[in-house]
């Protein structure tokens, strides 16, 4: 390299890093509000290693594509999906959500989506998309979605169901067990969002939480969307969809000449192969005894948070299901412009007056310590204890 290339190396590096100044990191542990995460060291490795592939073309890189099958073959064994099951990578959950939606769409020819009021808004890209119409399902006072509402909504037009398992705003989990029943008797397609819950829940429930089951241990169940890039710890973005029949691909599957597959399914043409096998890295470095720990050392920082939430006169939409917790208050807006401007970054939602928390793997005991003390202050100075 020239002294002149050197210079221009450094000095581009230079502006890139006033720009990286400006954003904010999740290990600075001041976001409380992402159910992103920071990535765990194997995937940063991994994924500088696989930054020339592309799955897209899948014979260019066949060692990069076993990286995929087996990484695949991880989600299966989690979600117990049968043998017949086949999956997507996805960019994440909205597009696990879009490609569900899709596959349900082109199997029935059908126009009708039955979503719960608290299903993530990557559903109304999917109407818009794909002319559709959403009917959405109003939620009991546990904030799932209410079955007796759904069964009258079911109907000839109906292409799917979709069925939480944890949601965005809270991390409520539907009730899937009956939704599976509904959908195994009706012949409908049952799609289960698990983009955030499914790499919580196993390991929830192996910690004997008294959860019900969320995957393909369901009859009903047709697809689950799951995010590693979520509580998987991997890098942005992953998610996989995983379906029950994997034939069921080719009905989205599209004749490719000029790449070395005839065929390929899904919604992306040319796609990095780095993410997957970071992902793929890290369920080899953490095993299911590795995310057990992760997922039991969110949990208690959780219930130390909803601890200290409540020593400070604040009280929660619901006990928590899983690390997420709603703190309701008459002003979120308000609480999280001020917390914001102090460098803590919430969520708001609005439609149920609460403010988001997820305790996602970076957050400790220590930071809800020095969060708590900026929360109290702020929400005196709005006026909400
Ligand atoms: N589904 C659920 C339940 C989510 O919580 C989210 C995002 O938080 C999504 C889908 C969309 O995921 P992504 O932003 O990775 O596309």
């Amino acid at each position: 390299m020239t002294s002149i290339d050197s210079q221009r190396r450094k000095s581009i590096l230079r502006e890139l890093e006033r720009f990286q100044q400006h954003d904010l990191c999740f290990s600075s542990g001041h976001i409380l509000g992402s159910m992103c995460t920071v990535p765990h060291p194997i995937a940063r490795e991994a994924y500088v290693r696989f930054l020339e592939t592309n799955l897209g073309d899948p014979e260019l890189c066949p060692g990069t594509k076993q990286i995929e099958s087996l990484f695949l073959r991880f989600i299966a064994q989690l979600l117990h999906a049968p043998k017949s099951a086949g999956g997507q990578i996805v960019s994440g959950g909205t597009e696990g959500n879009i490609t569900a939606m899709w596959l349900a769409k082109v199997l029935s020819r059908k126009k009708e989506i039955l979503i719960p009021k608290s299903a993530h808004f990557s559903f109304q890209k999917i109407s818009s998309l794909m002319d559709t119409k959403l009917i959405e399902i109003p939620l009991t006072d546990k904030y799932v979605v209410d079955i007796s509402q759904l069964k009258k909504k079911i109907n000839v037009r109906t292409v799917a169901i979709v069925g939480l398992a944890g949601s965005t705003e809270l991390g409520t989990i539907d009730p899937l067990p009956e939704i599976s029943d509904i959908c195994g008797d009706e012949h409908i397609f049952f799609h289960v969002d698990a983009a955030f819950g499914g790499f919580v829940i196993p390991f929830l429930k192996a910690m004997e939480y008294p959860l019900p089951d969320f995957d393909f241990r369901l009859h009903g169940v047709s697809s689950i969307s799951i995010d590693a890039h979520k509580m998987g710890c991997a890098v942005i973005p992953l998610g996989t969809l995983m379906i029950r029949e994997k034939q069921w691909l080719e009905s989205i599957s599209v004749d490719s000449p000029y790449i070395s597959t005839e065929k390929q399914a899904g919604l992306l043409g040319t796609r990095s192969g780095a993410p997957v096998a970071a992902a793929y890295a890290v369920t080899k470095y953490l095993g299911m005894s590795g995310y057990r720990n992760v997922v039991r050392s969110c949990m208690e920082v959780t219930h130390y948070a909803v601890r200290r939430i409540s020593d400070i006169g604040l009280e929660l939409i619901l006990p928590p299901t899983m690390n997420v917790l709603g703190v309701k208050l008459k002003k979120p807006g308000e609480v999280v412009q001020k917390l914001s401007r102090q460098g803590w970054r919430v969520n708001k939602v609005e439609r149920l007056s609460c403010i988001r928390l997820v305790f996602m793997p970076q957050i400790t005991k220590k930071i809800i310590d020095e969060f708590i003390p900026v929360l109290q202050k702020t929400c005196k100075e709005v006026g909400e204890i």
